[in-house]
Protein backbone atom coordinates (compact mmCIF):
# COMPACT_ATOMS: atom_id res chain seq x y z
CA UNK A 1 0.00 0.00 0.00
CA UNK A 2 1.44 3.41 -0.91
CA UNK A 3 1.96 6.15 2.04
CA UNK A 4 -0.45 8.76 2.60
CA UNK A 5 0.52 11.88 1.59
CA UNK A 6 -0.46 15.34 3.57
CA UNK A 7 -0.04 18.29 1.59
CA UNK A 8 1.27 21.84 3.45
CA UNK A 9 -0.16 24.81 1.01
CA UNK A 10 1.50 27.91 2.34
CA UNK A 11 4.92 27.42 4.69
CA UNK A 12 4.07 30.77 6.76
CA UNK A 13 3.96 30.66 10.51
CA UNK A 14 1.16 27.79 10.54
CA UNK A 15 2.42 25.48 7.96
CA UNK A 16 5.67 25.49 8.52
CA UNK A 17 4.88 24.90 12.12
CA UNK A 18 2.53 22.13 11.14
CA UNK A 19 5.44 20.89 8.77
CA UNK A 20 7.88 20.79 11.10
CA UNK A 21 5.73 18.86 14.15
CA UNK A 22 4.10 16.51 11.14
CA UNK A 23 7.32 15.66 9.50
CA UNK A 24 8.37 14.28 13.18
CA UNK A 25 5.48 12.80 14.17
CA UNK A 26 3.67 10.95 11.12
CA UNK A 27 7.32 10.32 9.23
CA UNK A 28 6.61 6.59 9.42
CA UNK A 29 2.83 6.96 7.96
CA UNK A 30 2.72 9.87 5.64
CA UNK A 31 5.01 11.87 3.24
CA UNK A 32 4.90 15.45 4.03
CA UNK A 33 4.43 17.36 1.10
CA UNK A 34 5.09 21.20 1.22
CA UNK A 35 3.68 23.68 -1.02
CA UNK A 36 5.22 27.21 -0.93
CA UNK A 37 6.31 29.77 -4.04
CA UNK A 38 9.49 30.11 -2.38
CA UNK A 39 12.40 28.08 -0.91
CA UNK A 40 11.96 29.80 3.10
CA UNK A 41 9.56 31.01 5.78
CA UNK A 42 9.14 34.21 6.09
CA UNK A 43 9.65 36.51 9.89
CA UNK A 44 7.22 39.12 8.96
CA UNK A 45 7.38 41.09 12.47
CA UNK A 46 10.30 42.09 11.46
CA UNK A 47 9.94 43.15 8.14
CA UNK A 48 9.77 46.84 9.20
CA UNK A 49 13.63 46.68 10.21
CA UNK A 50 14.07 45.46 6.41
CA UNK A 51 12.98 48.37 4.78
CA UNK A 52 14.70 50.37 7.51
CA UNK A 53 18.12 48.96 6.74
CA UNK A 54 18.34 47.52 10.23
CA UNK A 55 18.44 44.04 8.81
CA UNK A 56 19.71 42.58 5.73
CA UNK A 57 16.55 40.61 4.02
CA UNK A 58 17.80 37.54 4.30
CA UNK A 59 18.12 37.91 8.01
CA UNK A 60 14.38 37.70 8.28
CA UNK A 61 14.04 34.24 5.81
CA UNK A 62 14.84 30.45 7.59
CA UNK A 63 15.03 28.40 4.83
CA UNK A 64 13.11 25.25 4.41
CA UNK A 65 15.11 22.47 2.97
CA UNK A 66 17.95 23.30 5.81
CA UNK A 67 15.01 23.02 8.31
CA UNK A 68 12.58 20.44 7.68
CA UNK A 69 15.08 17.75 6.37
CA UNK A 70 12.16 15.25 6.02
CA UNK A 71 9.72 17.36 4.50
CA UNK A 72 9.51 17.46 0.27
CA UNK A 73 9.13 21.02 -0.79
CA UNK A 74 7.76 21.49 -4.26
CA UNK A 75 8.35 24.96 -5.05
CA UNK A 76 4.51 27.03 -6.86
CA UNK A 77 1.69 28.74 -5.70
CA UNK A 78 -1.96 26.74 -5.51
CA UNK A 79 -4.01 28.26 -7.82
CA UNK A 80 -7.20 26.21 -7.18
CA UNK A 81 -7.79 22.66 -4.87
CA UNK A 82 -10.50 20.25 -6.44
CA UNK A 83 -11.73 18.50 -3.64
CA UNK A 84 -14.12 15.67 -4.91
CA UNK A 85 -10.49 14.55 -6.81
CA UNK A 86 -8.36 15.51 -3.54
CA UNK A 87 -6.02 17.34 -5.88
CA UNK A 88 -4.18 20.79 -5.91
CA UNK A 89 -3.10 22.72 -8.96
CA UNK A 90 -0.36 24.75 -8.53
CA UNK A 91 2.45 26.88 -11.07
CA UNK A 92 5.54 26.77 -10.20
CA UNK A 93 7.94 29.40 -10.31
CA UNK A 94 8.71 29.38 -13.89
CA UNK A 95 5.14 29.44 -14.76
CA UNK A 96 4.44 25.53 -15.35
CA UNK A 97 1.61 23.92 -13.97
CA UNK A 98 1.39 20.50 -11.94
CA UNK A 99 -0.76 19.44 -9.42
CA UNK A 100 -0.31 17.34 -6.20
CA UNK A 101 -3.27 14.25 -4.91
CA UNK A 102 -3.23 14.69 -1.19
CA UNK A 103 -5.38 12.53 1.17
CA UNK A 104 -4.88 15.59 3.41
CA UNK A 105 -4.86 18.85 2.92
CA UNK A 106 -3.80 21.59 5.03
CA UNK A 107 -4.56 25.57 4.09
CA UNK A 108 -1.94 27.70 5.41
CA UNK A 109 -1.71 30.69 2.39
CA UNK A 110 -2.12 33.49 5.29
CA UNK A 111 -3.10 36.90 4.07
CA UNK A 112 -2.44 39.66 1.38
CA UNK A 113 -2.97 43.37 1.33
CA UNK A 114 -6.70 44.56 2.15
CA UNK A 115 -7.35 47.46 -0.85
CA UNK A 116 -9.75 50.07 -0.19
CA UNK A 117 -12.21 51.19 -2.89
CA UNK A 118 -10.72 54.78 -2.81
CA UNK A 119 -9.70 56.71 -6.11
CA UNK A 120 -5.95 56.30 -6.77
CA UNK A 121 -4.93 53.78 -4.13
CA UNK A 122 -4.10 50.53 -6.21
CA UNK A 123 -2.26 52.77 -8.40
CA UNK A 124 0.26 54.74 -6.33
CA UNK A 125 0.20 53.15 -3.02
CA UNK A 126 2.55 50.52 -1.66
CA UNK A 127 1.74 47.73 0.59
CA UNK A 128 3.57 45.86 3.34
CA UNK A 129 2.90 42.65 3.39
CA UNK A 130 5.90 40.93 1.42
CA UNK A 131 9.61 41.03 1.41
CA UNK A 132 9.93 42.75 -2.35
CA UNK A 133 7.97 45.58 -0.69
CA UNK A 134 10.23 45.57 2.01
CA UNK A 135 12.93 45.66 -0.31
CA UNK A 136 11.04 48.09 -2.56
CA UNK A 137 10.61 50.72 0.53
CA UNK A 138 14.32 50.56 2.21
CA UNK A 139 15.70 51.20 -1.78
CA UNK A 140 12.49 54.15 -2.28
CA UNK A 141 13.36 56.21 0.84
CA UNK A 142 16.69 55.85 0.13
CA UNK A 143 16.12 57.45 -3.20
CA UNK A 144 13.84 59.92 -2.61
CA UNK A 145 16.13 61.74 -0.06
CA UNK A 146 18.86 61.40 -2.37
CA UNK A 147 16.53 63.36 -5.37
CA UNK A 148 15.19 66.03 -2.57
CA UNK A 149 18.69 67.06 -1.81
CA UNK A 150 19.69 67.71 -5.74
CA UNK A 151 17.03 69.69 -6.49
CA UNK A 152 16.67 73.40 -6.63
CA UNK A 153 13.19 73.07 -6.62
CA UNK A 154 11.73 73.69 -3.00
CA UNK A 155 8.12 71.88 -3.67
CA UNK A 156 9.46 68.74 -5.23
CA UNK A 157 11.83 68.78 -1.81
CA UNK A 158 9.47 69.01 0.49
CA UNK A 159 7.04 66.09 -1.69
CA UNK A 160 9.90 63.40 -2.14
CA UNK A 161 10.95 63.80 1.58
CA UNK A 162 7.19 63.71 3.03
CA UNK A 163 6.08 59.99 3.22
CA UNK A 164 2.69 58.98 4.36
CA UNK A 165 1.77 55.77 5.72
CA UNK A 166 -1.86 55.07 5.87
CA UNK A 167 -2.74 52.59 8.97
CA UNK A 168 -1.93 52.70 12.40
CA UNK A 169 -1.86 49.46 13.60
CA UNK A 170 1.20 47.20 14.52
CA UNK A 171 2.10 47.02 10.71
CA UNK A 172 1.73 51.03 10.07
CA UNK A 173 3.49 52.00 13.31
CA UNK A 174 6.39 49.65 13.21
CA UNK A 175 6.93 51.11 9.49
CA UNK A 176 6.45 54.89 10.65
CA UNK A 177 8.73 54.92 13.51
CA UNK A 178 11.44 53.14 11.84
CA UNK A 179 11.14 54.81 8.61
CA UNK A 180 11.70 57.95 10.89
CA UNK A 181 14.68 56.99 12.33
CA UNK A 182 15.65 55.79 8.63
CA UNK A 183 15.00 58.76 6.94
CA UNK A 184 16.92 60.85 9.54
CA UNK A 185 19.99 58.96 9.27
CA UNK A 186 20.40 59.17 6.16
CA UNK A 187 19.91 62.69 5.84
CA UNK A 188 22.64 63.45 8.52
CA UNK A 189 24.78 61.82 5.46
CA UNK A 190 23.26 63.93 3.03
CA UNK A 191 24.92 66.99 1.85
CA UNK A 192 22.42 68.92 4.16
CA UNK A 193 20.74 70.87 1.25
CA UNK A 194 17.76 71.66 3.24
CA UNK A 195 16.43 68.13 3.12
CA UNK A 196 14.26 67.51 6.48
CA UNK A 197 12.09 64.04 6.30
CA UNK A 198 8.74 64.32 7.41
CA UNK A 199 6.77 61.53 8.18
CA UNK A 200 2.77 61.52 8.90
CA UNK A 201 0.39 58.28 10.34
CA UNK A 202 -2.99 58.59 9.35
CA UNK A 203 -5.40 56.29 10.69
CA UNK A 204 -9.11 56.69 10.69
CA UNK A 205 -9.43 54.84 14.12
CA UNK A 206 -9.31 57.47 17.39
CA UNK A 207 -5.56 56.11 18.18
CA UNK A 208 -2.40 54.36 17.07
CA UNK A 209 -2.73 51.01 17.53
CA UNK A 210 -6.36 50.65 17.39
CA UNK A 211 -6.68 46.66 18.27
CA UNK A 212 -4.01 46.71 21.11
CA UNK A 213 -4.48 47.72 24.74
CA UNK A 214 -4.62 51.60 25.32
CA UNK A 215 -1.47 51.84 27.53
CA UNK A 216 0.50 50.37 24.38
CA UNK A 217 -1.36 53.11 21.92
CA UNK A 218 -0.37 56.19 24.87
CA UNK A 219 3.61 54.53 24.61
CA UNK A 220 3.50 54.57 20.77
CA UNK A 221 2.05 57.69 20.38
CA UNK A 222 4.68 59.12 22.48
CA UNK A 223 7.27 58.12 21.02
CA UNK A 224 6.32 58.93 17.38
CA UNK A 225 5.19 62.36 17.60
CA UNK A 226 8.79 62.96 20.31
CA UNK A 227 10.34 61.84 16.84
CA UNK A 228 8.10 64.08 14.95
CA UNK A 229 5.83 61.99 13.02
CA UNK A 230 2.60 63.63 11.96
CA UNK A 231 -0.02 61.18 13.75
CA UNK A 232 -3.37 62.29 12.49
CA UNK A 233 -6.32 59.79 13.98
CA UNK A 234 -9.84 60.23 13.02
CA UNK A 235 -8.86 60.92 9.16
CA UNK A 236 -8.14 58.89 5.86
CA UNK A 237 -7.51 59.16 2.15
CA UNK A 238 -9.94 60.36 -0.21
CA UNK A 239 -7.77 60.07 -3.35
CA UNK A 240 -4.58 59.34 -3.96
CA UNK A 241 -2.72 61.00 -7.09
CA UNK A 242 1.08 60.55 -8.49
CA UNK A 243 2.02 64.05 -6.87
CA UNK A 244 0.19 63.49 -3.42
CA UNK A 245 -2.69 62.90 -1.38
CA UNK A 246 -5.91 64.29 -0.70
CA UNK A 247 -6.92 63.64 2.80
CA UNK A 248 -10.52 63.61 3.62
CA UNK A 249 -10.68 67.17 5.60
CA UNK A 250 -9.52 68.48 1.79
CA UNK A 251 -5.77 69.03 3.19
CA UNK A 252 -3.30 67.92 0.10
CA UNK A 253 -0.49 66.64 1.08
CA UNK A 254 2.68 66.59 -1.83
CA UNK A 255 4.06 63.43 -1.45
CA UNK A 256 5.63 60.40 -3.82
CA UNK A 257 5.58 57.95 -1.12
CA UNK A 258 2.25 56.29 0.20
CA UNK A 259 2.64 52.97 2.38
CA UNK A 260 -0.32 51.09 3.25
CA UNK A 261 -1.08 49.12 6.01
CA UNK A 262 -4.71 49.08 6.45
CA UNK A 263 -4.96 45.59 7.19
CA UNK A 264 -5.22 42.22 5.87
CA UNK A 265 -7.36 40.04 3.65
CA UNK A 266 -7.22 36.01 3.44
CA UNK A 267 -5.36 34.73 0.49
CA UNK A 268 -7.72 34.62 -2.84
CA UNK A 269 -7.17 31.02 -2.84
CA UNK A 270 -9.32 31.09 -0.02
CA UNK A 271 -12.30 31.86 -1.97
CA UNK A 272 -11.62 29.84 -4.96
CA UNK A 273 -11.87 26.77 -3.41
CA UNK A 274 -15.67 27.20 -2.64
CA UNK A 275 -16.40 26.52 0.81
CA UNK A 276 -17.76 28.74 3.58
CA UNK A 277 -16.31 31.66 4.63
CA UNK A 278 -16.49 34.44 7.23
CA UNK A 279 -15.17 37.60 6.40
CA UNK A 280 -13.19 35.68 3.54
CA UNK A 281 -11.23 33.45 5.85
CA UNK A 282 -12.39 30.15 5.39
CA UNK A 283 -14.67 28.64 8.47
CA UNK A 284 -13.21 25.71 10.39
CA UNK A 285 -14.40 24.22 13.35
CA UNK A 286 -12.81 23.85 17.04
CA UNK A 287 -10.39 20.98 15.47
CA UNK A 288 -9.31 23.42 12.86
CA UNK A 289 -11.42 21.07 10.14
CA UNK A 290 -13.52 21.65 7.35
CA UNK A 291 -16.96 20.72 8.51
CA UNK A 292 -17.85 18.11 6.38
CA UNK A 293 -14.67 17.87 5.08
CA UNK A 294 -12.48 15.40 7.60
CA UNK A 295 -9.35 15.44 5.62
CA UNK A 296 -9.00 19.17 5.05
CA UNK A 297 -7.39 21.57 7.34
CA UNK A 298 -6.78 25.50 7.77
CA UNK A 299 -5.42 27.45 9.65
CA UNK A 300 -3.79 30.86 10.20
CA UNK A 301 -4.88 33.97 8.51
CA UNK A 302 -6.54 32.08 6.39
CA UNK A 303 -8.95 30.11 8.62
CA UNK A 304 -12.09 31.86 11.12
CA UNK A 305 -10.88 30.01 13.60
CA UNK A 306 -13.42 29.85 16.49
CA UNK A 307 -12.06 31.92 19.54
CA UNK A 308 -12.96 29.62 22.43
CA UNK A 309 -11.47 32.32 24.82
CA UNK A 310 -13.95 34.76 23.95
CA UNK A 311 -17.09 33.06 22.76
CA UNK A 312 -18.81 34.21 19.29
CA UNK A 313 -15.45 35.59 18.20
CA UNK A 314 -12.58 34.13 15.55
CA UNK A 315 -9.03 34.31 16.45
CA UNK A 316 -7.24 37.87 15.43
CA UNK A 317 -5.09 37.63 12.20
CA UNK A 318 -1.87 37.37 14.21
CA UNK A 319 1.45 35.38 14.09
CA UNK A 320 1.04 34.22 17.76
CA UNK A 321 -2.25 32.34 17.16
CA UNK A 322 -0.92 31.23 13.63
CA UNK A 323 2.42 29.37 15.07
CA UNK A 324 0.18 27.77 17.86
CA UNK A 325 -2.97 26.54 15.01
CA UNK A 326 0.06 24.86 13.05
CA UNK A 327 0.55 23.06 16.16
CA UNK A 328 -2.88 21.48 16.75
CA UNK A 329 -3.64 21.41 13.10
CA UNK A 330 -0.42 18.92 13.36
CA UNK A 331 -1.78 17.12 16.57
CA UNK A 332 -4.87 16.12 15.00
CA UNK A 333 -3.81 14.94 11.67
CA UNK A 334 -1.20 13.06 14.09
CA UNK A 335 -4.23 11.49 15.86
CA UNK A 336 -5.87 10.56 13.00
CA UNK A 337 -3.08 8.38 12.33
CA UNK A 338 -3.73 7.16 16.20
CA UNK A 339 -1.26 9.24 17.40
CA UNK A 340 -2.69 11.06 20.54
CA UNK A 341 -6.00 12.20 21.09
CA UNK A 342 -6.88 15.35 18.67
CA UNK A 343 -7.45 18.76 20.98
CA UNK A 344 -9.55 22.02 20.46
CA UNK A 345 -7.72 24.91 19.56
CA UNK A 346 -7.35 27.61 22.88
CA UNK A 347 -4.97 30.13 23.14
CA UNK A 348 -5.39 33.16 25.57
CA UNK A 349 -3.93 36.09 24.38
CA UNK A 350 -0.30 36.48 25.59
CA UNK A 351 0.24 40.30 25.04
CA UNK A 352 1.68 41.91 22.13
CA UNK A 353 5.37 43.97 21.72
CA UNK A 354 5.52 46.76 19.03
CA UNK A 355 9.20 47.38 18.16
CA UNK A 356 9.42 51.12 17.61
CA UNK A 357 13.35 51.51 16.52
CA UNK A 358 16.35 51.85 18.76
CA UNK A 359 15.48 51.43 22.13
CA UNK A 360 11.98 51.84 22.38
CA UNK A 361 9.23 49.48 21.84
CA UNK A 362 5.79 49.12 23.19
CA UNK A 363 5.13 45.99 25.01
CA UNK A 364 2.68 43.77 27.47
CA UNK A 365 3.89 40.57 28.19
CA UNK A 366 1.67 38.80 29.86
CA UNK A 367 -0.48 42.36 29.96
CA UNK A 368 2.21 43.70 31.91
CA UNK A 369 2.38 47.09 30.18
CA UNK A 370 5.95 47.94 29.52
CA UNK A 371 7.65 50.92 27.56
CA UNK A 372 11.30 52.29 27.40
CA UNK A 373 14.13 50.25 27.37
CA UNK A 374 12.45 47.21 29.22
CA UNK A 375 9.99 47.34 26.68
CA UNK A 376 13.05 47.62 23.78
CA UNK A 377 14.72 44.91 25.63
CA UNK A 378 11.89 42.72 25.89
CA UNK A 379 10.76 43.01 22.33
CA UNK A 380 14.02 41.96 20.71
CA UNK A 381 14.59 38.98 23.05
CA UNK A 382 11.06 37.49 22.30
CA UNK A 383 11.87 38.28 18.24
CA UNK A 384 14.68 35.96 18.92
CA UNK A 385 13.07 33.13 20.87
CA UNK A 386 10.19 33.34 18.20
CA UNK A 387 12.46 33.25 15.43
CA UNK A 388 12.46 29.57 13.75
CA UNK A 389 16.59 30.15 12.62
CA UNK A 390 18.29 33.11 11.73
CA UNK A 391 18.71 34.37 15.46
CA UNK A 392 22.80 34.95 15.77
CA UNK A 393 22.78 36.74 12.52
CA UNK A 394 19.63 38.76 13.38
CA UNK A 395 20.98 39.86 16.66
CA UNK A 396 24.79 40.54 14.81
CA UNK A 397 23.08 42.83 12.39
CA UNK A 398 21.07 44.58 15.35
CA UNK A 399 24.95 44.87 17.49
CA UNK A 400 26.13 46.12 13.97
CA UNK A 401 23.53 48.84 13.70
CA UNK A 402 24.23 50.07 17.39
CA UNK A 403 27.26 50.42 16.26
CA UNK A 404 27.98 51.74 13.00
CA UNK A 405 26.27 54.22 10.84
CA UNK A 406 23.12 53.00 8.34
CA UNK A 407 23.65 52.12 4.88
CA UNK A 408 22.73 55.03 2.66
CA UNK A 409 22.28 52.82 -0.66
CA UNK A 410 19.83 51.79 -3.11
CA UNK A 411 20.63 48.97 -5.26
CA UNK A 412 17.66 49.62 -6.99
CA UNK A 413 16.63 45.74 -7.83
CA UNK A 414 13.23 46.16 -6.87
CA UNK A 415 11.30 48.91 -9.02
CA UNK A 416 7.61 49.98 -8.00
CA UNK A 417 6.00 48.38 -11.21
CA UNK A 418 7.33 45.12 -9.55
CA UNK A 419 5.09 45.32 -6.22
CA UNK A 420 1.99 46.49 -7.00
CA UNK A 421 -0.34 46.98 -4.34
CA UNK A 422 -2.99 44.76 -5.53
CA UNK A 423 -1.63 41.11 -5.79
CA UNK A 424 -2.38 37.79 -4.62
CA UNK A 425 1.66 37.49 -3.97
CA UNK A 426 3.30 39.83 -1.96
CA UNK A 427 6.05 37.18 -1.74
CA UNK A 428 7.14 37.18 -5.32
CA UNK A 429 8.72 40.29 -7.47
CA UNK A 430 6.32 40.78 -10.41
CA UNK A 431 8.60 40.04 -13.67
CA UNK A 432 7.58 41.00 -17.23
CA UNK A 433 6.16 37.62 -17.59
CA UNK A 434 3.58 37.96 -15.43
C1 LIG B 1 4.84 43.70 8.54
C2 LIG B 1 4.10 42.75 9.43
C3 LIG B 1 4.41 42.70 10.79
C4 LIG B 1 3.72 41.84 11.62
N1 LIG B 1 4.05 41.81 12.95
C5 LIG B 1 3.43 40.93 13.78
C6 LIG B 1 3.78 40.87 15.16
O1 LIG B 1 4.65 41.61 15.63
N2 LIG B 1 3.13 39.95 15.94
C7 LIG B 1 2.16 39.12 15.45
O2 LIG B 1 1.60 38.30 16.19
N3 LIG B 1 1.79 39.18 14.14
C8 LIG B 1 2.40 40.06 13.31
N4 LIG B 1 2.04 40.11 11.98
C9 LIG B 1 0.97 39.23 11.48
C10 LIG B 1 1.54 37.85 11.24
O3 LIG B 1 2.73 37.93 10.51
C11 LIG B 1 0.50 37.01 10.49
O4 LIG B 1 -0.68 36.96 11.27
C12 LIG B 1 1.06 35.60 10.28
O5 LIG B 1 2.15 35.65 9.40
C13 LIG B 1 -0.01 34.66 9.74
O6 LIG B 1 0.55 33.41 9.56
P1 LIG B 1 0.08 32.46 8.38
O7 LIG B 1 0.85 31.21 8.51
O8 LIG B 1 -1.39 32.40 8.35
O9 LIG B 1 0.50 33.26 7.06
P2 LIG B 1 1.94 33.69 6.56
O10 LIG B 1 2.92 33.71 7.65
O11 LIG B 1 1.75 34.92 5.78
O12 LIG B 1 2.31 32.51 5.57
C14 LIG B 1 1.58 32.23 4.41
C15 LIG B 1 2.46 31.40 3.50
O13 LIG B 1 1.68 30.92 2.43
C16 LIG B 1 2.37 31.16 1.22
N5 LIG B 1 1.35 31.26 0.18
C17 LIG B 1 0.55 32.31 -0.13
N6 LIG B 1 -0.26 31.99 -1.14
C18 LIG B 1 0.00 30.71 -1.49
C19 LIG B 1 -0.52 29.83 -2.45
N7 LIG B 1 -1.50 30.18 -3.28
N8 LIG B 1 0.01 28.58 -2.52
C20 LIG B 1 1.00 28.18 -1.68
N9 LIG B 1 1.52 28.99 -0.74
C21 LIG B 1 1.03 30.24 -0.64
C22 LIG B 1 3.14 32.43 1.47
O14 LIG B 1 4.23 32.56 0.59
C23 LIG B 1 3.61 32.19 2.89
O15 LIG B 1 4.79 31.44 2.94
C24 LIG B 1 2.71 40.98 11.11
C25 LIG B 1 2.40 41.04 9.75
C26 LIG B 1 3.09 41.90 8.92
C27 LIG B 1 2.74 41.94 7.46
Amino acid sequence: MSRSRIVIAGAGFAGYRAARILSRTVRKHAEVVLLNPTDYFLYLPLLPQVAAGILEPRRVTVSLTGTLPHTRLVLGEAGGVDLDARRVHYTDPEGRAGELDYDTLVLSVGSVSRLLPIPGVAEHARGFRGLPEALYLRDHIVRQLELAAHTDDAEERRARSTFVVVGAGYTGTEVAAHGTMFADAITRHTDGRGVTPRWMLLDIAPRVLPELDERLSRTADRVLRKRGVDVRTGMSVKEARHDGVLLDNGEFVPTRSLIWCVGVRPDPLVADVGLPTERGRLCVDRYLNVPDHPEVFACGDAAAVPDLTRPGQFTPMTAQHAWRQGKTVAHNIAAAFGLGERRAYEHHDRGFAVDLGGTKAAANPFHVPLSGLPAGAVTRGYHLMAMPGNRVRVAADWLLDAVTPRQAVQLGMVRAGSVPLDTASPELVRTPRD
